[in-house]
């Protein structure tokens, strides 16, 4: 492929030529058609014409000379024909003037001959001389510069000198704005490179160039695009390897938290099989080992569920007006009969009257159910569990406490993000995946979620849903 800065220069030479045909060409037409008239070409040719009949004549009397200039006369009659004697005196005039010149005159129509060509007033005089018998005579043709061709551009090149006077100005008027437009043209071009350069090296795992454009133009802009989809391409590569690791991590995360559990339950599945249990006692121990934990790997594959589901973009939200009091006092009962409240001081602040909300029940049930699961699971050395629900105006706000080891400041953004386990994780039990449900599910309407931990005094999850949306 044929690199710009080649083609220009094809375009500009190729261009310079063609401007010079068409302009030679185009005031030659031009001439022929509005410059009517004699040019100096045809009147040395008329002249000549005239001499040469004349000196086929044995004298140069007035009577053998006069038949020639009045026909030429005739034919031309704008021009001026005179026969002169070398003194000056005149021997015939086609003006019908007859008048001799004295040295000064002759002289006079000499001398001013090049000033006369374009000067209105003053006719042009051409003289021609030839001689009989050693005696010289001169034809004299004048006509007004009105009869002459006017303007016709003749590209006489004599000297070297007379092609500069005209081709050098010529050639540089068409140069200056070529040269104008290259050196325009080749900043575009090292713009255009550095761009192509640095969308050559765009690539996922390398770092982006930015690229300093500050011009208004359209390569400023192409280049300010680019420098913004680098660094969104940046961003999103660096989002898809975050995603990436969380994914790997949950996959281990997942396999240990999966096999932990069904090997005890394989374990007692198999002493219940073999019936090689001491008493009953022992029996209902280990039935109620395996059905606490298939219930947790029910749980833990509920949220793997909620994950797929989310990714699938399928948190659809149906929203209707719900007593949000009951239901939370519904789920309260429940987990109270589940508590040991020998070890647990719960503590329920939920008004006795309806509040009534427009939410999506069974979401919001499971953002709720999620925060308290935490709570009982994390902070269960702090034997507390506070559960409350206050109107704010158009607002409700659910707050879920306990007095556990709580969450150290650094991590408080990270919890609510997808697979983030407070160190590393192996310390609780689950995926990481909790909050960032019930972040999403809040997020979803419209609400949002705060938190506030004091070690061992108070963490507290608060979460505030607009009434009605
Ligand atoms: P998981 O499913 O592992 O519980 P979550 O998203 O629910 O994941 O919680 C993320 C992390 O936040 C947990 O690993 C835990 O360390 C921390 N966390 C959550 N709730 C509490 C709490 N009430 N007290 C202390 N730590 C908590």
């Amino acid at each position: 492929m044929m690199k710009n800065r080649t083609k220009l220069w094809i375009i500009m030479l190729t261009s310079i030529v063609f401007s010079l045909i068409l302009f030679i060409w185009l005031t030659t037409i031009s001439g022929n058609i509005w410059n009517k008239g004699y040019d100096l070409n045809t009147l040395n040719a008329i002249s000549q014409e005239m001499l040469k009949a004349i000196e086929q004549q044995n004298t140069y009397d007035k009577d053998k000379i006069q038949p020639i200039l009045d026909q030429a006369h005739h034919k031309h009659p704008d021009l001026r024909f005179e026969w002169l004697a070398s003194d000056g005196s005149m021997l015939y005039d086609t003006s019908g003037e007859i008048q001799s010149y004295d040295f000064k005159q002759l002289a006079d129509r000499f001398i001013n001959l090049p000033n006369n060509l374009w000067d209105v007033n003053k006719p042009i005089t051409l003289a021609y001389s030839t001689s009989k018998n050693g005696q010289p005579y001169y034809l004299f043709l004048s006509l007004s510069s009105d009869a002459m061709k006017q303007g016709q551009v003749y590209f006489f090149v004599r000297t070297i000198k007379a092609l500069y006077s005209w081709a050098l100005p010529l050639l540089l008027s068409f140069l200056v704005p070529y040269m104008l437009s290259l050196l325009f043209f080749s900043s575009v071009n090292r713009r255009i490179g550095k761009l192509n350069q640095a969308l050559n090296l765009v690539n996922i795992r390398s770092d982006v160039v930015v690229l300093e454009d500050k011009s208004k133009d359209e390569i400023g802009q192409l280049t300010r695009h680019y420098n913004s989809m680098a660094q969104r391409i940046r961003s999103q590569a660096d989002e898809i390897e975050q995603f990436e690791n969380g994914r790997k991590l949950l996959l281990s995360n997942l396999s240990h938290d999966l096999r932990t559990p069904l090997t005890m339950i394989l374990g007692y599945a198999e002493t219940i099989h073999t019936g090689s249990y001491n008493n009953e006692n022992e029996l209902k121990t280990s039935a109620k080992i395996i059905l606490q934990r298939s219930r947790y790997m029910d749980k833990l594959l509920d949220q793997l569920l909620d994950i797929a589901r989310l990714d699938a973009n399928a948190l659809e939200v149906h929203l209707a007006a719900h007593n949000l009091s009951e239901m939370m006092r519904k789920i309260v009962a429940e987990y109270m009969l589940f508590l040991d409240e020998q070890s647990f001081s719960i503590e329920v602040d939920i008004p006795d009257e309806d509040i009534h909300v427009l939410i999506d029940a069974p979401l919001i049930e499971r953002a709720i159910r999620n925060l308290l699961d935490n709570a009982i699971r994390y902070g269960k050395d702090g034997h507390f569990l506070g559960i409350g629900l206050v109107e704010e105006g158009d607002y409700v706000c659910i707050t879920i406490k306990d007095k556990g080891r709580g969450i150290a400041p650094e991590d408080h953004e990270l919890i609510f993000e997808r697979f983030y386990r407070v160190d590393g994780g192996r310390s609780g039990e689950g995926l990481g995946i909790g909050l960032s449900i019930v972040k999403e599910i809040v997020e979803s309407h419209q609400g949002h979620i705060r938190l506030i931990s004091t070690p061992h005094l108070k963490t507290l999850f608060m979460v505030r849903l607009p009434k009605n949306q």
